[in-house]
């Protein structure tokens, strides 16, 4: 077996709450500004501009301290609902790549594009321009084999760019070169080493990450127990830690893979029906109910998209998350490619019970149906729903 390298991207956006603000009001481009809270009071700085940065400011100085480092620093008071509005954006370009995406916070987030075609740092690049283009927002992009190295790239890669606009870096570590990056780097850029570390290791002499992997076993052991291997694994580029999708995780999803691939759309709606169905029968027998359907599709190309629709109420019906999921697809649907995969899923779950009203709706009549015809499926197994829902929906 061929050695595969993973290829993981961090992102993160550049002064993320300055630079929706500079969208707002195009005057504070290029100037020392700072989104944070008053300097009466205990205020702080939340977000600076690079003119702001080069003149000391940081984020989660108190805003009298940046005052007095920059005394024509100006204030914008922060406007969260626009940032997380602009996150999910953002957020939301990311995932259309591939639903290995993980955010860590609200301007970063990791993602593994292994699966796709193109080389990472063009992955990159593209997806910089479309977060630029669809956001007005500027953003880095570290590039590597795992993501500790990608992150620290990032991190790096903003550093080196330096200046009074934003860096919109893009910093690679190509695969073999994750130690001899990191080796000449402060070990405080180490995720794990803390300032309480990074002193114990300088008291030892070990200021860079290099003079860190150096370090014997015993000696890390001695002065760091447990911690002392994961720390040298770090410093030598070594991160085993898979891209996690937790949004993923609080949803229920299924997919399908077709044996060749397909450009008949009857043949991928007779496959979105079935995941439907099975995804409401999965809805309610954990007595579930979810507001968000979405339907994932894979192109021949191995481009991936996904799209999602939240409702008003909560629902667990096949024929609803099979209408929605429809809809979906035929209105996203590349007709110039053919189909490798197509996935449905449903998140955002209400929990519980659902009332019975007095009154049967059309939906409701349906959820009485297919109580029972759960009931069936939980005791004579899979062949039987098929059968159940075809009789049941007829050829319509
Ligand atoms: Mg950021």
């Amino acid at each position: 077996m061929t050695e595969k390298y993973r290829k993981i991207l961090h992102m993160d956006l550049d002064a993320f709450f300055c630079a929706v603000e500079e969208l707002k009001n195009p005057n504070l481009k290029d100037k020392p500004f700072a989104v944070g809270g008053s300097p009466t009071g205990r205020g702080v700085i939340a977000s600076c501009s690079y003119a702001a940065r080069k003149r000391g400011v940081h984020s989660a100085m108190p805003t009298v301290q940046a005052l007095r480092l920059c005394p024509n620093l100006i204030l914008v008071s922060s406007r969260h609902r626009e940032y997380s509005q602009k996150s999910k954006s953002v957020m939301q370009i990311l995932a259309d790549i591939t639903p290995l995406m993980e955010q860590i916070s609200v301007d970063e987030a990791f993602l593994d594009v292994s699966d796709l075609p193109e080389e990472s740092v063009e992955i990159a690049r593209n997806l910089q321009k479309r977060i630029d283009l669809e956001t007005g927002l500027p953003a880095s992009f570290g590039v590597a084999s795992n993501m500790l190295v990608a992150k620290i790239a990032n991190d790096f890669g903003k550093k080196l760019k330096g200046g009074d606009s934003y860096p919109r870096a893009i910093q690679v570590v190509n695969p073999g070169q994750e130690a001899d990056f990191l080796k000449p780097l402060p070990v405080e850029m180490l995720w794990g080493v803390g300032p309480k570390t990074a002193s114990r290791l300088k008291v030892n002499g070990v200021k860079t990450i290099g003079e860190l992997a150096r370090l014997s076993d015993e000696f890390l052991k001695i002065h760091f127990g447990n911690n002392g291997q994961f720390l040298k694994n770090n410093a030598l580029g070594i991160d085993t830690r898979p891209v996690e999708n937790y949004d993923e995780m609080k949803s229920i999803s299924q997919e399908m893979t077709f044996d060749q691939d397909i450009s008949d759309v009857d043949i991928v709606i007779r496959e979105i029906r079935k995941i439907s169905e099975k995804l409401g029968f999965r809805l309610r027998k954990n007595k579930l109910m979810a507001y968000t359907i979405k339907v994932k599709i894979r192109y021949s190309n191995f481009k991936t998209l996904s799209r999602q629709t939240t409702l008003q109420k909560a629902i667990d019906q096949d024929s609803i998350i099979f209408d929605h999921a429809q809809q979906l697809f035929l209105n996203h649907w590349d007709q110039n490619f053919s189909i490798r995969l197509i996935g449905v899923g449903v998140s955002q779950f209400l929990e519980g019970e659902k009332q019975l009203s007095l009154w049967d709706t059309q939906e409701e009549k349906e959820s009485k149906l297919l109580k029972i015809v759960d009931s069936i499926k939980s005791k004579y197994g899979n062949d039987v729903i098929n059968k159940g829902s075809s009789l049941k929906k007829g050829n319509g």
